[in-house]
């Protein structure tokens, strides 16, 4: 029988790390949103990325909502968000009732041009208006073009949100990924490369991180004022991180590098035994960064024979999981009445099934597959997933 192969799941440490928190949690009876498992992993994770504050939340998607929130965003306001990305990057811009305009991706890096970056401020700054933040995505863990994106942000004064949802573990010039803007997320997500079964983390690195986390826990524990009653002055959301969940977190700390590794031999491994296909291209791996290859993500050319759908046909007969490349926001039916930047002109629908566009991220889009890459995948798997494939040329 041959094993189903999962995109990528949970992979808990070898040495079972994570049992020995629960446990410690449940010695204690700290079973709750509050612990020192919780303020544990706080500190860990704020060390081992030397981010500013780090605030443990409920899920990846809470610290978007969070970052937004201390960012100052609220009911009409615009804010720059990467169109090419998981909803959730998006969503709680809509939380806040403010307006997420969409910036298109780059060849370079897959994630926010500068180019569209700079068009959208132009546009906008004729119209008399400026955005109150931008997020950014580095995708899949490739490394989005930080430096000229911050750049931008710092000459405009308008604060950056880092999506490194994906990207726990890419360093870019020396630095982790999540630690450039002013504010990092990072989600824990069952299929991100490190998991506590659902959770998130906002990384604050402002001047004033110390004043903004504080803030952000008083929002995410239900806005308590300080007094012996319950007093409320400001809505509040219950977007605590539990200690048990901490606690699995704390242990998967500590074989980050390992999955690391693992998720670029993947890569590795499939650019050697792919890479020569005619047709076949592999993301982009920009210099000075380390990915973390969270997901092994391939394009096929225009004018290839075989398209992402074969692909994903054939590794499904064989029992294993890929999935299509990220459908952009501003063609997601929810978000229709948003805007789009791009540095492409004469946009236009190129497949009417999928209601891809001409655009970088459709493009991205229409010709991605996102390939298993499962860090527990043996040479094996590797192997089977690779014949699958060549058997299709
Ligand atoms: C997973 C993910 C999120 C959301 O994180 P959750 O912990 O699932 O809420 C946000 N952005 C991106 C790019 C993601 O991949």
């Amino acid at each position: 029988m041959k094993q189903h192969i999962f995109l990528a799941s949970p992979h808990m440490s070898e040495e079972g790390y994570e049992q020995q928190y629960i446990q410690e949690a449940f010695d204690t009876n700290w079973i709750a949103p509050l612990g020192r498992n919780v303020t544990e992993f706080e500190k860990e994770m704020a060390a081992k990325l030397s981010a500013g504050k780090a605030v443990a939340l409920s899920a990846g998607t809470a610290a978007i909502h969070m970052a937004l929130k201390a960012a100052g965003v609220s009911q009409g306001d615009f804010v720059f968000c990467q169109s090419l990305t998981f909803s959730a990057s998006a969503n709680p811009i809509v939380y806040e009732k403010a307006v997420p305009v969409f910036i298109d991706s780059e060849e370079d890096t897959w994630n926010m041009s500068p180019e569209a970056l700079e068009l959208a401020f132009c546009k906008y700054e004729k119209l008399g208006k400026k955005p109150k933040a931008v997020v950014i995505v580095h995708l899949y863990g490739i490394c989005a073009k930080i430096n000229e994106i911050k750049e931008i942000c710092e000459q405009h004064e308008v604060p950056l949100i880092e999506d490194a949802a994906e990207s726990l573990g890419t360093v870019c010039q020396g630095r982790y990924t999540g630690t450039f803007g002013d504010y990092g997320i990072i989600s824990f997500n069952g299929n991100k490369i490190i998991t506590t079964s659902g959770g998130g983390m906002l990384l604050v690195n402002t001047e004033d991180a110390v004043e903004k986390a504080a803030k952000v826990l008083y929002w995410a524990t239900q806005a308590r004022e300080p007094a012996p009653w319950y007093q409320h002055t400001e809505i509040g959301y219950n977007y605590r991180m539990s200690n048990i969940v901490a606690g699995i977190g704390r242990g998967q700390l500590k074989v980050l590098d390992r999955r690391v590794e693992k998720k670029r031999y993947i890569f590795e491994y499939y650019h050697k035994h792919l890479g020569n296909l005619p047709g076949i291209s592999f993301m982009p791996m920009p210099e000075n960064a380390y990915c973390n290859c969270w997901l092994s993500v391939i394009q096929l050319a225009g004018d290839c024979a075989v398209r992402p759908k074969d692909i994903m046909r054939a590794l499904e007969a064989e029992d294993v999981e890929s999935r299509p490349v990220w459908k952009p926001m501003h063609l997601q039916p929810v978000f229709a009445a948003c805007d789009f930047v791009s540095q492409v002109q004469d946009l236009h629908i190129m497949d009417e099934e999928t209601g891809a566009d001409n655009s970088v991220s459709g493009q991205l889009f229409a010709h991605g597959v996102c390939m298993p890459s499962d860090s527990k995948m043996t040479d094996e798997d590797l192997q089977r997933v690779c014949q699958a494939v060549q058997e299709l040329w």
